[in-house]
């Protein structure tokens, strides 16, 4: 299968999961990512877990994130769901090439949607020059999520481990888009088709979007979920997540709207192209990725 490029159709638009690459974290740089994923799961329910998907003992020695932004051309947008990590790793940064094998160029992009402000999202916001990389783009972005990156918030309440790299990447990637940026903080449409849904924890003002078109419904839920055991387990957390409670509660409305709706779900870090369905199971959930084979 082509782990570059995934094309899809919803309705009428025309979508693309387009990887920016993946990174491998792993110790000693990177604590064991099993306990960074599930930071308060317990330590015997975890490995049992992970044993039942066949995880144990890999998922405790590394996890291989795929990064997976989205292209919709509604006919009247040509729209961009993040931007990447470029500058995060070695194998980062391939957003604009694999847009490209895709038919699609910077110039053609109107509407930049950024999830969050992690670096794995905002990442290709800039070039090398540190100009906005889609120079005809307005880049949408929660309000609370922009003042947490930008009014000293996240200097003041990010943890001492994650700040200097978080920031890093914030300053680099955000104030360059301002001229060109538009805050949303209401669950609002952005482009005809593609509504902003509040989706809180992760990140103070993380969005995810509900795409429709003549009744096919997408649900983009950017980092609601890390990884497939989080639809199982809905209350472990990661260590990445800022508001835990928050998370959680996000999850269990969000995860509930994709059953309700049979939404096919995108989610940004769930192996390559990140497409599936999500089932319930009690008061839990469970990922069903979609074939890619046929
Ligand atoms: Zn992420």
């Amino acid at each position: 299968m082509n782990t570059d490029i995934y094309r899809f159709k919803l309705g009428d638009f025309q979508c693309i999961a387009v990887s920016d690459g993946t990174h491998t974290y792993s110790p000693p740089t990177f604590p064991p990512p099993a306990i960074f994923l599930f930071a308060n799961a317990p330590r015997e329910r975890l490995e049992e877990t992970l044993r039942e998907h066949n995880l144990y003992p890999r998922q405790w020695a590394e996890w291989v994130s795929p990064y997976i932004c989205l292209a919709v051309n509604t006919g009247e947008h040509q729209v961009l769901v993040d931007t990447g990590a470029d500058g995060l790793g070695p194998d980062t940064g391939k957003l604009l090439q694999h847009l490209q094998a895709g038919g699609i160029s910077p110039e053609d992009i109107d509407t930049v949607i950024i999830t969050h402000g992690h670096p794995d999202h905002i990442g290709g916001n800039t070039d090398s020059e540190g100009r906005p990389t889609f120079p005809d783009a307005r880049y949408v972005m929660w309000k609370d999520e922009w003042d947490f990156w930008t009014s000293g918030q996240a200097e003041a309440k990010l943890d001492e481990h994650v700040r200097e790299v978080l920031l890093k990447f914030a300053r680099k990637n955000l104030p360059p888009i301002q001229g060109q940026l538009e805050l949303v903080d209401l669950e609002t449409e952005i482009v005809s088709g593609i509504r902003a849904l509040a989706a809180p924890g992760h990140t103070p003002g993380h969005m995810a979007l509900a795409i429709s078109s003549r009744g096919e419904q997408l649900l983009c839920i950017s980092d609601v979920v890390l990884h497939p055991i989080h639809l199982e387990q809905p209350e472990w957390y990661a260590a990445v997540d800022f508001a835990p409670e928050q998370v959680v509660a996000t999850r269990r409305r969000i995860l509930t709207m994709a059953v309700a709706e049979e939404a096919l779900v995108l989610a940004f870090h769930l192996p390559f192209p990140g497409l599936g369905h999500v089932s319930q199971k009690d008061d839990t959930w469970q990922w069903k990725p979609i074939s890619t084979t046929g």
